[in-house]
């Protein structure tokens, strides 16, 4: 059972809940995918049994075409949060992490081509690896130390993401605010908050390493 940990590894005491999920918030991979800049935020969920532990190896499912890596900064809830303002959002957020939301992206071409939700392609059990939380203290409370997190990927020692959450389209309070508009997140809900470039297929055996500058790294393996 999936179960939001900080990043000594202690259980923290709220449950899990759905994950709240951003595409197309960084320029860059927009222009990677040849989508179109969007509108409004675009916005999907992920249930809570998509969870799983980043730290543990990560099985990706087979015969379904690529499973793609997305390594994004995941804003973990303490709060219900409803229609919130900007500083409802500042104090309901519990503390930083990383997620991968993993997706297959032929099943996920095929949907967007038939005008199909994408759920078989990103909601499948296990397909939101997670790392631990660093405490709202540790990053800072003040929304604009949120906007200077870098993080990255590699895959067998070589960089794959870069990401900095300064070049986010829409900074973390502004999304927070405008999900809340329609889906109330509640205690142990967690928002992840877009790729960067740098999307591509994960194989088995694959070696990942997963860094949040300044606050920890974890190594993982692909199965
Ligand atoms: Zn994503």
């Amino acid at each position: 059972m999936y179960q939001h940990l900080d990043i000594q590894g202690n259980p923290i005491s709220l449950p899990a809940g759905k994950v709240v999920c951003v595409g197309r918030n960084y320029l860059d991979h927009i222009q990677e995918l040849k989508n179109e800049v969007p509108q409004q935020a675009l916005l999907f969920i992920k249930p809570s049994t998509s969870l799983c532990s980043l730290s543990k190896p990560i099985l990706i499912p087979k015969n379904l075409g690529s499973c793609h890596n997305e390594l994004e900064i995941a804003v973990l809830i303490q709060r219900p949060l409803c229609k919130a303002t900007p500083e409802q959002v500042a104090e309901a957020v519990w503390g930083f992490g990383l997620a991968l939301d993993l997706t297959l992206r032929e099943v996920q071409d095929k949907l967007k081509a038939t005008g199909q939700p994408w759920e078989r392609a990103k909601a499948f059990d296990a397909s939101c690896p997670m790392s631990g939380f660093v405490a709202l203290t540790e990053i800072g409370c003040e929304p604009k130390n949120w906007q200077r997190l870098r993080f990255g990927l590699k895959v067998n020692d070589e960089v794959r993401q870069q990401g900095d959450s300064a070049n986010m389209m829409r900074d973390i309070v502004s999304l927070l605010v405008e999900i809340t508009e329609q889906f109330t997140l509640l205690p142990g809900d967690i928002v992840i908050t877009g790729t960067p470039k740098g999307v591509g297929p994960l194989q088995v055996g694959d070696k990942l390493s997963i860094y949040l500058t300044n606050h920890f790294s974890i190594e993982s393996r692909v199965i």
